[in-house]
């Protein structure tokens, strides 16, 4: 899952019906004051909204369903016995305890890396 896609995808959801609305509402107030044909002009914003609602429901689900990109394995190419980038996990020797390498020390017991 990428948390970022997902949101612009929700971002999309929430914006499209937004702008069908508007539209809507701006339509509404046009038919009331007698002017009926006036309206066909905002059908091209009904038509933007769904798009944009449509669009935003398959980014959120592409977001949901691709794999975080893997992160470049920098454990060993290097020579450091210690990962150093953030988002890998290491295993306190102490505790056994799986924490992220961006953490300096075992949450669960304290223990610092190396
Ligand atoms: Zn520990």
């Amino acid at each position: 899952m990428r948390p970022v896609v997902f949101f612009v995808g929700v971002g999309m959801v929430i914006l499209g019906p937004l702008v069908t609305l508007s539209a809507f509402s701006s339509c509404l107030g046009t038919i009331l004051s007698g002017n009926v044909f006036a309206c066909a002009t905002e059908i091209i914003y009904f038509v933007l909204g769904g798009i944009i609602f449509v669009a935003g429901v398959i980014t959120a689900i592409v977001g949901v369903f691709v794999p975080d990109p893997i992160p470049a394995a920098s454990t060993g190419s290097l020579g450091g016995p210690i990962p150093q980038q953030s988002g890998v996990k290491v295993i306190c020797k102490k505790c056994g305890n799986g924490y992220d390498s961006g953490l300096f020390f075992c949450p669960s017991c304290g223990q610092r890396q190396g």
